[in-house]
């Protein structure tokens, strides 16, 4: 058997309306689990703060001082829930032999940790939750988030399919991610890559508990564009691509408009060059747009700054 210190790391920004009951659900699932010789009492819940403005960090701090198997770990500012998840697995990895990682509105159900663990001895080192179905969730989100599936893998962009950040990761797994050192991290498509023996568990995803989703239109978006400039360079090679066509276009045009002439058809050629001025305007900044965010990625990489800063570590193993 592998060694078994379970740590629980739980992103939560503006979550006040929600903590105390995760709380209490993941609490009375871990003493179960250690009751059952699953998991090592020295097993803990992390709670990570990513800068929220409301109590949250008063909150995870009280529940750090009524109960040791609480800790939590303070970002010095909102850095977003890919960074919030990776201070928490990095901050954990030495302490913890296995790390499950989940949202703070208990969408992800905690029953379907026992079968994560038992991939685990059974030597797997990273556990998808790949969610079954989708039906709590509103036909905009649905329609959303799975069209993000599909186009992230279209562009090259791979990751699991209806896989969010619920899953578990061993010591070997994490110490690996380590290794991943760009700023532009994009875990959903970063861990597929580390490989090792992998497996999914499947579970029904359930409604937010409390509180309001902090993913709007908006920010999905964002994070949509950012895991495809992330980690696949298929963009580029499109344009190249549309480049190819559109030049095929005008030699096709060109043809055209000189068989025209010699038929002395005269051609009225005002909205046609409107056209084409417009249609290869577009095309241009478009283009300039795609590389220029790769552009900007490279800035970003070769400025190297820090993913996060933590202000706080609280757990009594330490
Ligand atoms: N989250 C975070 N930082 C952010 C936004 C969200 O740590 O800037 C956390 C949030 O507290 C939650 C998880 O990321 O635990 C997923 O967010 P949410 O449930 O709002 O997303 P949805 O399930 O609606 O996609
Ligand atoms: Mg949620």
């Amino acid at each position: 058997m592998r060694d078994n210190i379970l740590y629980f790391v739980i992103p939560c920004y503006n979550e006040e309306a929600v903590l105390v009951d995760t709380a209490k659900v993941v609490y009375e699932k871990t003493v179960k689990l250690i009751e059952q010789k699953k998991i090592s009492e020295k097993s803990r819940i992390v709670f990570v703060n990513d800068g929220s403005k409301d109590a949250t960090w008063e909150i995870i701090k009280k529940l750090h001082e009524g109960k040791e198997i609480f800790a939590g770990i303070n970002l010095s500012r909102n850095r977003g829930h890919q960074n919030a998840l990776l201070a928490g697995l990095l901050t954990v990895k030495d302490d913890a032999d296995m790390v499950v990682s989940m949202d703070a509105d208990l969408q992800d159900d905690i029953n379907a940790v026992d079968e994560m663990i038992e991939k685990y001895h059974d030597g797997c080192d990273i556990v998808y939750g790949v969610r079954s179905k989708r039906e709590t969730d509103t036909f905009f989100k649905r329609f959303t988030a799975e069209s993000f599936y599909k186009v992230m893998n279209m562009l090259g962009a791979n990751t699991i399919y209806n896989h969010a950040d619920f899953r578990l990761m061993s010591k070997r797994a994490l110490n690996e991610l380590a290794g991943y050192s760009e700023v532009n991290l994009f875990l959903r498509g970063i861990i597929p890559m580390i490989g090792f023996k992998t497996d999914v568990v499947y579970y029904e995803r359930g409604e937010r508990l409390a509180g309001e989703s902090k993913y709007p239109l908006k920010k999905m978006l964002s994070f949509s564009i950012e895991g495809i400039t992330s980690l696949s360079v298929k963009p580029l090679s499109m344009i190249t691509y549309l480049g190819i066509g559109v030049f095929l276009i005008s030699i096709i045009m060109l043809l055209y408009s000189v068989i025209q002439f010699f038929r002395g058809v005269t051609v009225a050629g005002w909205a046609s060059i409107i056209v084409s001025i417009w249609a290869i305007g577009g095309l241009i900044l478009l283009a300039i747009g795609i590389t220029g965010a790769y552009i900007g990625k490279i800035y970003l990489e070769t400025k190297g700054r820090p993913r996060f800063i933590i202000d706080e570590y609280l757990n009594n193993n330490k």
